[in-house]
């Protein structure tokens, strides 16, 4: 089996190289990314492998490699809202992905997020370097009593639940789909997450939470949830966490509650148009994007680039259920990891 790999970098080969010659397949590593362009690459395979910045939303694309023979597109991810399942489908390419890899990594990292952006750490870190110990205008909030808004309340939600159990904060909790042991408050679900968690409708969420951390997939109905309107609910000085997808905040909103002062903080590891910049040096240019370059300037912003999932047990986990994907191709049907349309 051969199966051309979009979209890599030298970490990736960590992993996949040695247990892919364990189980005899041959991965074509590329740097560039899934296009209708660069589908002709994939000639001859009989895979695809793809990240988080490939673009197959294209029927072009799909076509390209349903000519070039492709029979499966391997998202090395969780997320597959760059990819047309319909489309494929039609085409007899099966979708399959890795739905969790290590939610504990993302959740982990949201909290970092949150904990540097209310703490200002990140500019602690850059005036001590200048030998600066001044702590004018780093001042943060206690968490303890504060409410934090969750919203999405899947894998990453709940693992979000767990590492911040010890934050003592009140928990309101948004899913059009509630996690029922949590909704049904059971022994487990309480020895798990703790008492204190109610499910709200968003409104409410957006009204009363200090922390709002997101957690669901891009989807028509997540778009942009974070708006003008949803912005102007939320309290004065919130913090605002994304480790999810950049569509679900409207950048040019959110650049304006920045510059209204809305938020005390925004944490974010994901942004809309990251495709042309995140994994990427782009060090020695000028940036074009003139939002990248506003958010990126604002003090009370972090911006990471699309590093959450990034810790060793997931990218080996990642690694091994991508490949057992591809051996398991032909006989899929029925398993979690097939993405339907
Ligand atoms: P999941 O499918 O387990 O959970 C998603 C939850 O979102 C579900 O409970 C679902 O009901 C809920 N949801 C759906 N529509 C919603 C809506 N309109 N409002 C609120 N909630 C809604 O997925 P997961 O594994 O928890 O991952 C969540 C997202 O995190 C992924 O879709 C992906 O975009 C992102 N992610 C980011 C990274 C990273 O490195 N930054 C890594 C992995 C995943």
């Amino acid at each position: 089996m051969k199966i051309a790999f979009y979209d890599t970098k030298p970490y990736d080969r960590i992993w996949f190289e040695p247990m892919a010659k364990e189980k005899n397949i041959e991965i074509l590593f590329l740097e560039e990314k899934l296009n209708k362009h660069t589908a002709a690459f994939a000639k001859d395979c009989d895979a695809v492998c793809i990240f988080v910045n490939d673009d197959a939303t294209k029927k072009e694309t799909i076509k390209r490699l349903k000519e070039n023979g492709v029979k499966a597109i391997l998202l090395r991810c969780a997320g597959f809202n760059n990819v047309d399942v319909k489309a494929a489908q039609e085409a007899g390419i099966v979708c399959l992905r890795v739905p969790s890899y290590s939610p504990r990594a993302v959740a982990e990292y949201a909290l970092g997020l949150l904990l540097a952006v209310n703490r200002k750490l990140h500019r602690a870190y850059v005036r001590t370097r200048d030998f600066n110990y001044s702590i004018n205008g780093l001042m943060g909030v206690d968490l303890v009593g504060k409410t934090i808004g969750v919203i999405g309340t899947g894998k990453i939600g709940q693992a979000m639940l767990s590492v911040i159990r010890g934050l003592d904060m009140r928990v309101l909790l948004y899913d059009p789909y509630p996690y029922k042991p949590i909704l049904d408050k059971t022994p487990e679900a309480i020895e798990q997450f703790g008492k204190n968690l109610t499910y709200v409708d968003l409104d409410t969420l957006f009204k009363e939470s200090d922390v709002i951390t997101l957690h669901c997939p891009l989807t028509k109905d997540t778009e942009y949830m974070i708006n003008k309107d949803s912005i102007a609910k939320m309290k004065d000085g919130v913090i605002l966490v994304n480790t999810s997808r950049g569509g679900l905040i409207n950048t040019t909103d959110l650049l304006d509650g920045l510059a209204q002062d809305k938020f005390a903080g925004v944490g974010l590891d994901v942004y809309e148009e990251e495709e042309e910049y995140f994994f990427e040096d782009r060090s020695d240019e000028n940036i074009s994007d003139a939002d990248l370059i506003r958010l990126t300037s604002y003090r009370n912003v972090i911006l990471t680039s699309h590093q959450a999932f990034f810790t060793k047990e997931a990218m080996m986990s990642i690694a091994e259920v991508t490949l057992e994907n591809a051996e398991n191709m032909d006989s899929s049907e029925g398993s979690p990891n097939v993405v339907l349309p």
